[in-house]
């Protein structure tokens, strides 16, 4: 352990040692070999962090900021994150096993989610009512909340916390950040850009460890006034269920199996790209993972097979490489999932077209790698279907007509996202508007911008991030009434 660099909480402003004196090893999934440690956060340690945040939302630096300000140092961050980005993505890579070529292209995009809610800062304007009362002036006002927690998991932690914070902090509130146990570090670099940009200290705070040691202290503090959350659907519905006891307000992301539909008038070479950069990019670790493949079968056998040839070529290997395309398995849990649903996979009966195992290319050395997998014959009801796999593992699902492709497709616990290739029109618009999924691609997918809503329906989650709307979830509404009449009037006279 000595070794190794060892890192502490973050709060207001100060690097602080966890109260359990204990650590957590920190491992690159390239190399299965511990790199870091990181604090592992008790209770105590999530009140220092939760008060440090309530200090600072009363604190006049930030509390008396003017919104135009506020915005101000928002867009500051995202310079600094820009100037930054190159460490950032090193650090994300090494810790997450993502790509580098991904984060490198992830961490220039990142700085726009502070940019766009650092100029909505000032826009959020209340109203003055046209009340129905005489002698009445009626006003509404946005206030934030207070403390804020951001729950982060691992396959995307620096964007996915900036999904968070970006609308939180431009609407005024301070937050704590807790990231995964297996992805601590980047957070922790990122939190040092606070102090560059001008932040006051306790605005935004990191702990580190378990969810159910710190992230547990965290959403059932009493002083914490909104959880937002992405994970696991099981912890999802833990943290809904924990943070209703004080009437939390909650923001869920939760998981995703999302139908990605081919139509036989597609433009099949397109579609062949979609359905891999679908399933394949970020080797699967994405809520938004296309992982259900939806082939009308008149294409199906040419379809496959153009798939297969395809993902073949797929280089994988040291993600720092700019020209490796499939990285590891980031967490060696996750890697065990997913050999494990491989099993599953066998045991359903389904035909492997590719992959099917661990990835024993010299190339992957030590590292945790899956074969990207193509399984065909799979039926919609079958485990492989149904449950987030969470890796590289296709299940390509043949379909008759529009009527099943949707009755398919919406036959799922999960509506995150859905993904539509045709050339008709018609079809695009009729398909999109009954697919239940709060993010359809049509000749497209896996894109996400700083200024799309981007959330579930049914069991994927709660509310939206990004786009104008999130700020709201990070906001109150105060109504306030000013009596322009004289004299109050008679109290025992009903008007
Ligand atoms: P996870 O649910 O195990 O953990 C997510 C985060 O929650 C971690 O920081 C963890 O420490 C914390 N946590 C766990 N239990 C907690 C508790 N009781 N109280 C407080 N915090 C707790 O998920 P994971 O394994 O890190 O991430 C993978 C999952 O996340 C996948 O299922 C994936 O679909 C989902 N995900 C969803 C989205 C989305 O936007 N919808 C994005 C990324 C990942």
């Amino acid at each position: 352990m000595a070794d190794l660099p060892k890192a502490d909480h973050y709060i207001n402003g100060k690097w602080v040692k966890p109260n359990s004196g204990e650590y957590l090893e920190t491992i690159n999934p390239y190399t299965a070999k511990p790199w870091m440690h990181i604090a592992r956060g008790n209770a105590t340690d999530a009140d220092q962090a939760v008060a440090a945040a309530k200090m600072a939302f009363q604190n006049p630096d930030w509390a008396g900021l003017p919104p135009t300000q506020r915005g101000a140092l928002l867009r500051r961050l995202g310079d600094v994150i820009a100037e930054h980005a190159d460490e950032l993505a090193r650090i994300e890579v090494q810790d997450n096993g993502k790509l580098f070529a991904e984060m490198s292209m992830q961490l220039k995009y990142i700085p726009q989610w502070y940019y766009y809610f650092g100029g909505l800062a000032d826009k959020i304007e209340g109203a003055v009512l046209p009340i129905d009362k005489p002698e009445t002036f009626t006003f509404t006002r946005h206030e934030p909340l207070g403390v804020c927690v951001s729950i982060v998991p691992w396959n995307s932690p620096l964007f996915l916390t900036s999904f968070k914070l970006a609308p939180a902090l431009a609407a005024g509130n301070t937050v704590v950040i807790k990231p995964s146990e297996f992805t601590s570090a980047s957070a922790l670099k990122f939190i040092e850009l606070f102090e560059k940009a001008g932040f006051p200290p306790g605005v935004v705070n990191v702990v580190t460890g378990f969810g159910k040691e710190v992230g547990e202290a965290l959403i059932s503090h009493p002083d914490v006034a909104k959880v937002a959350f992405t994970g696991g659907s099981a912890s999802g519905r833990h943290v809904y269920s924990t943070a209703a006891d004080s009437l939390k307000r909650v923001t869920l992301e939760l998981g995703g199996k999302s139908p990605n539909i081919v139509f036989d008038d597609a433009d099949m070479d397109n579609a062949v790209k979609g359905a891999i950069s679908g399933i394949f990019a970020a080797t699967g670790q994405t809520c938004i993972a296309g992982s259900r493949l939806l082939v009308q079968e008149s294409i199906h056998d040419q379809f496959v097979e153009k798939l297969v040839a395809l993902a073949k070529t797929a280089k994988m290997g040291n993600p720092m490489e700019m020209t490796t395309q499939v990285g590891p398995v980031t967490t060696h849990p996750q890697y065990e999932k997913v050999l494990g649903y491989l099993d599953i996979a066998k045991e359903e009966g389904v035909t492997c077209e590719l992959g099917g195992g661990k990835a024993t290319r010299p190339e992957c050395g030590d590292g945790w790698f899956v074969e990207p997998t193509i399984y065909t014959g799979v039926r919609n009801d079958m485990r492989i279907a149904q449950e987030e796999i969470f890796g590289p593992v296709l299940s390509v699902i043949p379909f008759k007509d529009e009527e099943e492709a949707i009755a398919i497709g919406n036959d799922v616990v999960f509506g995150l996202a859905a993904g539509i290739w045709t050339q008709s029109m018609r079809r695009a618009l009729e398909v999109s508007k009954r697919i239940q999924a709060g993010t359809v691609w049509v000749n497209m997918y896996r894109a996400l911008s700083y200024m799309a809503p981007f959330g579930g329906y049914k069991e994927s989650g709660l509310g939206r991030e990004s786009g104008q709307e999130a700020i709201r979830n990070y906001m109150q509404t105060k109504t306030v009434w000013i009596s322009t009449a004289e004299e109050v009037s008679n109290p025992f006279i009903m008007k």
